[in-house]
């Protein structure tokens, strides 16, 4: 899977793709991202933002420039390539989404918003998707955009290592022990549940189902 994503803020995805799971995806070239920064297209003395029409607070990404970084993406297959806008007020992100995403494309673009979002125009000439990834406003679109990344990228075979296998295909528990068998914390024992270490697989599974 190739991810294209167009923000002002590249640097922003920097650490998260580093490391773990997603770093190890990069190197095995399971997964590419490349950035796009409309702020590049600016001209000395240009802004990437302008005051909106029609008045309110805040700024508005101006189009030309995210156009612009767009015209700059190379995908494979314009049939097999997804476009992604960011918006709190968008389709809503989840686990079905990621599947079929991982499935049918080659290339996804992501654009990120900032300030009060992108000119409606860059939407409607590019006819890109819009994407919530909750009931919440966020200060920006690069969190969404790695929540994507992230999201999608473990549905790709070979992402994730076979310790990491998918919850989806596997009876999984959102309540998980580890050593030490008895924690003691402030005089208290806590002891891992007995079924976990009856070794009767049958048991287990049920108590994991109960447990969702
Ligand atoms: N004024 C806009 C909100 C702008 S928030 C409105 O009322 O809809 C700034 C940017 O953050 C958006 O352009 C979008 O890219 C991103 N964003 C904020 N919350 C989001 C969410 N829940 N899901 C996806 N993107 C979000």
């Amino acid at each position: 899977m190739r991810f294209h994503i167009i923000t002002i803020f590249p640097e922003m995805f920097d650490s998260y793709l580093r490391e773990s799971i997603l770093g190890r995806a990069i190197k095995d070239k399971k997964i590419s991202i490349k950035f796009y920064n409309p702020m590049s297209f600016c001209k000395p003395k240009e802004h990437v933002d302008g005051r909106p029409y029609g008045g309110g607070p805040g700024m508005v990404l101006r189009p030309e420039f995210f156009l612009q970084a767009f015209s700059k993406i190379k995908t494979k297959d314009k049939r097999k390539t997804k476009i992604i806008l960011f918006s709190p007020s968008g389709k809503k992100f989840d686990t079905a989404y990621a599947k079929n995403s991982a499935k049918k494309y080659t290339d996804i673009v992501m654009i990120s918003g900032r300030y009060e979002g992108i000119d409606a125009r860059v939407q409607k000439i590019l006819k890109a998707e819009e994407i919530s990834i909750g009931d919440y406003v966020l200060t920006g679109g690069e969190l969404p955009a790695m929540v994507l990344i992230d999201c999608i990228s473990r549905q790709i075979k070979g992402v994730l290592g076979k310790y990491e296998s998918l919850e989806e295909e596997r009876v999984s528990s959102s309540e998980v022990y580890t050593r030490p068998e008895v924690l003691k914390y402030k005089n208290k024992n806590y002891k891992v549940p007995k079924v976990l270490l009856s070794g009767n697989h049958k048991l287990i599974e049920e108590w994991k189902k109960a447990k969702k």
